[in-house]
């Protein structure tokens, strides 16, 4: 199975929720906790949250300047962990991983470094309407800058990505398309192969930002052939602060700093600085040295559980949760195209998003309730605002059966 073609019958999952579910330590601390809201940030297993505390206990010191052993020691399982965001994402080299805040920041940096430079007045890029805003607002910022036109790729009516208007888009003046992989406010999943492949035939570069996609199936960017990859590491069940960038290295070469400060440069002096390669050219200032440690052991746990078993259970759990859901007389879960993985966007007759969050809480359920981020797409929906359901690894059956339950008594109240 590729990262292109997610099973559409799901086999069953390879690991059981209910035993993953005791790596998390805030169930315990929250019994009766059900967590739906993975999309905006998962929880953190004990090997994460112990990870971070043990390199701060015996590891921790500043890194790639002291000549001690200790930061050494701190460097080394800093690189390391460059190193195995390399083989989640399986790029040719370390050197094409960027550690950034999260995917925002990600974006913002492409814009801000590649974009600035390379786009110019009359130049194109294409955008869609399933993006999140940190996939908008920084193409806008720097369209109102440089005088490019910025293009949106329009929902079909089911609520996927419409492939042929958005081919219809592409031009020669198209220099970059910049798409969700799976979106957030409703759980499309978008035909990335697709959309790289014709927008390489126009010259284009193309960035995915993979948050939604990168904690729950495969994704190998050489297979893709994307130019840029983003994800962030709290979604991945990793601290947050933390998130990569992957750019293509000739790309990365060809690009600016953004940000200038210690540890990007080569050489200062009062009348000019000379700078370092990639990734340390994109990092200036000391990182988030124990992010990008709790994000190696979190995306070492995401592997040791099986990206396919993950996206079997959630495609299966998406698979009940819209059956269970749909099945309730004034719920409408908002249409997702042709593939929907782990999260279910859904409205209720007469109850708004919000009120209903609020009650879903008084059962002990935690959901999303708004836009989602992704304010544009909502409104267009007609909408306004959704409640949205999102899965992670701990997430069962039971959970959606406890959602269905809960929507049912918000019902009875509004009824009164
Ligand atoms: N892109 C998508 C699809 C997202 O779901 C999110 C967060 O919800 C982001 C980007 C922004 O991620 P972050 O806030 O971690 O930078």
């Amino acid at each position: 199975m590729t990262h292109l073609s997610p099973l559409r019958t799901p086999a069953a999952a390879a690991f059981d929720p209910r035993v993953v579910k005791r790596d998390f330590p805030i169930f315990a601390r929250h019994p009766g906790l059900v967590f739906l809201d993975s999309g905006a940030s998962a929880q953190k297993p004990a090997v994460v949250i112990d990870g971070v505390a043990e390199f701060y206990r015996s590891d921790y010191a500043n890194i790639h300047r002291g000549v001690y052993r200790l930061s050494a020691r701190s460097t080394e399982l800093y690189e390391a962990a460059r190193e195995r965001a390399r083989r989640f994402l399986n790029a040719r080299d370390a050197a094409e991983i960027v550690f950034v805040r999260g995917a925002t920041e990600a974006i913002n940096l492409v814009a801000n470094s590649w974009g600035a430079t390379f786009l110019a007045p009359g130049d194109e890029v294409v955008i869609t309407e399933l993006e999140h805003h940190a996939n908008i607002v920084p193409w806008q910022l720097l369209r109102d800058r440089v005088g490019f036109t910025l293009k949106v790729a329009p929902v079909d009516a089911t609520g996927g990505l419409d492939l042929a208007a958005f081919e219809a888009l592409l031009g020669p003046r198209t220099k970059l398309v910049a798409v969700t992989h799976l979106a957030n406010a409703t759980g499309a999943l978008l035909p990335v192969e697709a959309i790289v492949r014709l927008a390489h035939a126009k010259g284009a570069k193309v960035l995915i930002d993979g948050c939604q996609a990168a904690p729950r199936m495969p994704v190998d960017v050489r297979a893709l052939g994307c130019d840029f990859y983003t994800f962030s590491g709290h979604k991945t069940y990793g601290p947050t602060g933390i998130g990569v960038l992957y750019a293509r290295k000739a790309i990365l070469d060809a690009m600016p700093p953004w940000q200038g400060g210690g540890d990007m440069i080569l050489n200062v002096t009062f009348e000019q600085t000379t700078f370092q390669d990639p990734p340390a050219r994109f990092e200036a200032g000391t990182p988030d040295i124990s992010g990008a440690i709790g994000l190696a052991v979190a995306l070492d746990y995401i592997d040791g559980l099986g990206r396919e078993a993950i996206l079997a259970h959630e495609a299966a759990l998406t698979a009940y949760g819209v059956d269970r859901l749909s099945r309730l007389p004034g719920v409408h879960i908002v249409g997702a195209g042709q593939q929907r993985y782990a999260i279910l966007s859904l409205n209720v007759d007469g109850i708004h998003p919000h009120d209903l969050a609020t009650i879903l809480d008084q059962h002990h359920i935690a959901v999303r309730a708004g836009h989602h981020c992704a304010q544009p797409l909502v409104d267009k929906l007609g909408l306004g605002a959704t409640t949205r359901a999102s899965f992670g690894v701990y997430n069962d059956e039971s959970d959606i059966d406890a959602l269905a339950d809960a929507i049912v008594a918000a019902q009875k109240m509004f009824k009164r």
